[in-house]
């Protein structure tokens, strides 16, 4: 499925097409895309005893983080229950970027060799 950057020129136009068709095919659900990273934080509960004075602290307590519409990193607490969904949700916005690049890169192909569709 996946191709290289600069692949595309060795296949043939139907191949082309062929392989925009099984791309788009592949895409993710829309509903389930999020953008960001899950970062695992530890805190310090301050008790003196407590194994967090010494060694690592309690968690991972998981957060999106993320750039917000401001252009500054937001952090969005993910509580444990939402942590694989919000995984897999970046995991299908990566997918999607990935698959909106290679469909752009055969459109391109195909306009080098004037083929409209
Ligand atoms: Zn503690």
């Amino acid at each position: 499925m996946e191709t290289a950057k600069g692949d595309w020129s060795r296949l043939d136009t139907e191949s082309l097409r062929q392989r925009r068709a099984d791309l788009i095919a592949s895409i993710p659900p829309l509903q389930e895309v999020m953008h960001g990273s899950l970062i695992p934080r530890y805190t310090r509960c301050g008790k003196k005893n407590c194994h967090c004075a010494t060694g690592q602290g309690h968690g991972p307590h998981w957060y999106l983080s993320a750039l917000g519409a401001n252009g500054r990193t937001r952090m969005d607490y993910v509580p444990d229950a939402f942590v694989d969904v919000v995984r897999q949700r970046i995991q299908n916005h990566h997918r999607l970027q990935e698959i909106l690049s290679h469909v752009e890169e055969i459109n391109r192909e195909l306009l080098h060799r004037r083929a409209r569709d």
